[in-house]
């Protein structure tokens, strides 16, 4: 039988419905998570869904001896390397915690991977690695140029995954870049579960919604944009962990380093989310314009047609569905998984 899938950072908001997606698919599947920005509750409702719970283990990726002794007690066949630290503003702050955490944890996972013979990676990147992107859509081939701490850990570790393959030409790597995750599990069981305020659009609008914050504060509207705002391609969550689970099987037949933009192809403004939101919700949204925010670039969307051409793959669920599903997350579960 196959070996299992680990997924680091598999009680995350999008490692968690990657381990659905994964389990769903049938693979078997090992999470190891430190829970630093997440909640043991996201895997009891995996269990609910599934109806099996993935073996878990509480611990970090920076800790070589427990990932020694994992890669020796599970027959682990591939990983699914999401556990990292991802907010930008933070990462300005404390660049040394993000160094540490995401690029020094993950040298220590590819070591532990290497001394268990492990030769298959599916690795979160970010669209921000492409900084503020002269032209979209934004293909695989436009330079990187990240603008934060945290961009460049994402920038570095596709550096070094590509390195690491170069080695050995069995070596199987999948480096995607992601758009805007948003949106949750239909069920309204599982979501993002931000800790404080939220940075990002789409659970800011949603906790508006809710009642939990007053009103959106929309970052500028003076953008060379069509209405002003912000231009982003919001994409599925469960979109994206479909990405993720072609990709693994991909990478079976397809040795070697592939790196996919998984994104819709299309942008969605601040106002014409806050619009959405408000038709799915049936709630106000209400907002003031403030200046724009430090680091913020007018627009970016993804052109995924390597990931349809390569990977028939393509993000299929709707802006409606996005903030429908958001909705059903925010309003039965007000407080998050606490
Ligand atoms: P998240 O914070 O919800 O999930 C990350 C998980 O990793 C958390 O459960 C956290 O507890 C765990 N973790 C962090 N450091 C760890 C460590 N050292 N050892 C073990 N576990 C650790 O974030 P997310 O939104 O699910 O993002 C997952 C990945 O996708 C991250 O690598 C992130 O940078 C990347 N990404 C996210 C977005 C986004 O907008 N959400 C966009 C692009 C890329
Ligand atoms: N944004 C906003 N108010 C907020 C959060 C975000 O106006 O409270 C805008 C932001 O300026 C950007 C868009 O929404 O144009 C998406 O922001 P997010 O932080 O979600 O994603 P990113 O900017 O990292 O792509």
């Amino acid at each position: 039988m196959a070996g299992a899938v680990l997924v680091t950072g598999g009680a995350g908001y999008i490692g968690s419905h990657a381990c659905v997606a994964l389990i769903e698919s049938g693979h078997e599947v090992v999470v190891l998570d430190n829970f630093c920005n997440s909640h043991p509750e996201a895997i009891r409702r995996i269990e609910e869904i599934c109806g099996v719970a993935p073996v878990t283990i509480q611990g970090d990726i920076r800790d070589r001896a427990l990932l020694d002794e994992l890669f020796s007690a599970h027959n682990i066949e591939s990983v699914m390397h999401f556990a990292g630290l991802k907010a930008v503003g933070e990462s300005v702050e404390m660049p040394l915690a993000y160094y540490e955490n995401n690029v020094a944890g993950t040298l220590t996972l590819l070591q532990a991977m290497d001394s268990a013979a492990l030769s298959s990676i599916v690795f979160s990147s970010s669209a921000t690695v492409y900084g503020d992107p002269a032209s979209v859509p934004i293909n695989e081939h436009f330079p990187l140029a990240p603008t934060s701490p945290y961009g460049w850990t994402k920038q570095m570790l596709e550096q070094v995954l590509t390195d690491w393959q170069r080695v050995d030409d069995t070596r199987r790597v999948a480096l995607l870049r992601y758009f805007n995750p948003a949106g949750a599990h239909p069920s309204g069981r599982m979501g993002e579960d931000p800790q404080g305020p939220p940075n990002n659009l789409v659970p800011f609008v949603a906790q508006v919604a809710v009642g939990k914050r007053d009103k959106l504060r929309v970052f500028g509207d003076d953008y060379p944009t069509p209405d002003g705002t912000g231009v982003r391609d919001y994409i599925h969550v469960l979109d994206l962990v479909d990405g993720h689970v072609v990709a693994l099987d991909y990478l079976q037949t397809h040795p070697g380093l592939h790196t996919f933009n998984l994104g819709t192809g299309s942008g969605v403004s601040v106002l014409e989310m806050v619009q959405a939101f408000a038709a799915a919700s049936g709630r106000d949204i209400p907002y003031e314009v403030v200046d724009r925010r430090a680091g913020d670039i007018a627009e970016c969307w993804a052109d995924a047609s390597r990931a349809r051409d390569l990977l028939n793959w393509e993000a299929n669920r709707d802006l409606a569905q996005m903030c429908e599903d958001t909705w059903r997350w925010q309003q039965g579960n007000p407080g998050g998984y606490r």
